[in-house]
């Protein structure tokens, strides 16, 4: 018998239909072992990497591992009630995370529910953990900076929106004093920003809500937050949970997002922990192989689209802690050639109170100085300079041999600079003021203080400058650029406050 085609089409849909129907119906499986945050389980013959599967108790669980005879699965949440024996469903859902607007000033777990007892977080909008990185021809080269406020960055290793720059040091260096200036700056400039808190003291974390409360930086900024307490698997699934939700804001909203990690390198020991309990052979140092590929996965997805894709920026800081100054170790070296440029923080200088700890010489921002401010490079490119000559010299002056006055002239502008780019905490800097005083700075005009003066003259210059001439900082900010005019009514503005100032420090 011939069918028509009426009636083919017909049967096929028909199929069609029955198709879906099969896939809706949650299959059932068993634990077969449970324990360390990880159970087996047997029977969801159907299951797909990165599935949520329900276990009783409304506990969540995140499917790893695809074996013959059982997959492994990392549990979202308090285990020690479930059995061997016990029931789990699949619910045929890839793990997602809340997102949206309601988010925006909340503290949330890796799941999306809420820390802050400010009750429920009202969103129907939900996206995967997991993301494809937008392809290169749905990007745009970045061309517009990212201002952290941090001298020392934003002269010489700019940041720009849609870059992913690496923050690593030891312990105890000022990396997160760094991203927390970076969030606070952030205010007025339009940038949703999502500090992810992986395997820190639930301690540190207050303290950083704390303060971006105070500083109303939380009226901007979600923090995602798994600590140190939390077992691995949501350590694990932090960075994505915090990618996700700044993609919707990406892709969804055609903002600019900052999402800043911090660090990947518990978030790397998170998964070695997990990848052991799941008997994943280990590679160097023990980490599973595919460390690099999750990593290189999770910041692929920062991105600065075009307009095709409607704009939209995602900007990724993660931070790598190292031992004692090992860059080499294996994390350490992933990260760095997955990122676009490597902020270093050395406790030698943090010691020696250089603060922030930045080692200037070997940081580098490959793409940032695009997007750079045409004012911060009309200045910018004379202070590394400087600032390189400085460092050569200053190894052979320590000879205490006699040097000419050439030396000694650079000598003393490098640690003028030096001095001028320490930055206090919770102070950052907008950019205009940055210029004008790294300008006061390139242009010798502090060649005659004495190094302890600086600090006190650039505050009180500062100072000045906004109730004198505020139509200098202003040209600098709109016009983003220094123009002929404005350096001269700034010389004027110098001259004129170094008489005072000079009288003031007699
Ligand atoms: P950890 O490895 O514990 O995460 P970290 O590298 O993130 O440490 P922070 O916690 O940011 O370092 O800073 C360490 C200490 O240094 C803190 O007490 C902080 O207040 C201080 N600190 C950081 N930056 C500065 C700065 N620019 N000026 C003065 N003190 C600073
Ligand atoms: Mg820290």
């Amino acid at each position: 018998m011939s069918l028509r085609p009426d009636e083919i089409s017909a049967l096929l849909k028909q199929q069609i239909e029955r198709y879906e129907a099969q896939t809706t119906v949650s299959e059932v499986g068993t634990v077969l072992q449970v324990g360390d945050g990880i159970a087996r389980v047997w029977g969801l013959e159907r299951a797909m990497a990165g599935e949520l599967l329900a276990f009783p108790g409304d506990v969540y669980g995140m499917v790893l591992n695809l074996e013959e005879d059982n997959i492994g699965c990392v549990l979202l949440g308090p285990y020690s009630h479930i059995k061997e024996g016990d029931e789990v469903r699949s619910t045929g859902r890839i793990v997602e995370v809340p997102v949206g607007d309601a988010l925006i000033g909340r503290v949330v777990n890796p799941v999306g529910e809420p820390l802050d007892g400010k009750g429920k977080i009202l969103t129907d909008s939900f996206r995967p953990v997991e993301f494809k990185a937008p392809g290169v021809i749905y990007r745009r080269p970045v061309n517009r900076p990212l201002q952290t406020g941090i001298k020392a960055i934003d002269s010489m290793i700019p940041i720009g929106r849609g870059q992913r720059e690496l923050i690593i040091g030891d312990r105890q260096t000022g990396k997160t004093a760094l991203v927390v200036d970076t969030i606070i700056n952030q205010k007025g400039q339009d940038v949703i920003c999502i500090y992810v808190a992986i395997g820190q003291k639930a301690s540190t974390v207050a303290g950083i809500i704390n303060k971006l409360e105070e500083t109303g930086a939380m009226d901007y900024t979600i923090i995602v937050s798994a600590t140190a307490s939390d077992p691995a698997p949501l350590l694990y699934l932090a960075p994505y949970a915090g990618c996700a939700m700044g993609e919707y804001f990406m892709y969804e909203k055609h903002r600019d997002v900052l999402v800043v990690y911090d660090d990947l390198s518990k978030h790397a020991a998170a998964y070695r922990e997990l990848s052991l309990l799941l008997r994943r052979p280990p590679g160097r140092e023990a980490f599973p192989g595919d460390i690099f590929y999750l990593h290189s996965r999770l910041l692929e997805r920062a991105a600065c689209l075009n307009e095709q894709m409607g704009g939209g920026t995602l900007t990724a800081i993660p931070i790598i802690e190292t031992q004692a100054g090992d860059v080499a170790a294996y994390i350490p070296t992933n990260v760095i050639s997955i990122t676009d440029g490597q902020i270093y923080l050395e406790p030698d200088l943090f010691y020696a109170g250089i603060r922030p700890a930045i080692n200037v010489g070997i940081s580098v921002s490959r793409v940032g100085g695009n997007a750079q401010i045409r004012a911060m490079r009309q200045v910018a490119g004379r202070l590394r300079l400087d600032l390189a000559q400085y460092r050569e010299l200053a190894a052979f002056a320590q000879f205490g041999s006699e040097l000419d006055r050439v030396t000694q002239a650079r000598l003393a502008r490098g640690e003028r600079m030096t001095e001028l780019l320490k930055q206090g905490q919770y102070e950052p800097m907008p950019v205009e003021e940055q210029v004008a005083v790294i300008y006061t700075g390139v242009n010798g005009f502090l060649d005659d203080l004495p190094v302890e003066a600086v600090k006190r003259f650039e505050r009180e210059f500062l100072a000045f400058l906004r109730s004198n001439y505020p139509d200098v900082l202003r040209s600098i900010r709109e016009a983003k650029e220094i123009k002929e005019e404005v350096a001269r009514r700034l010389d004027q503005a110098i001259k004129e406050f170094k008489q005072t100032f000079t009288h003031a420090a007699a």
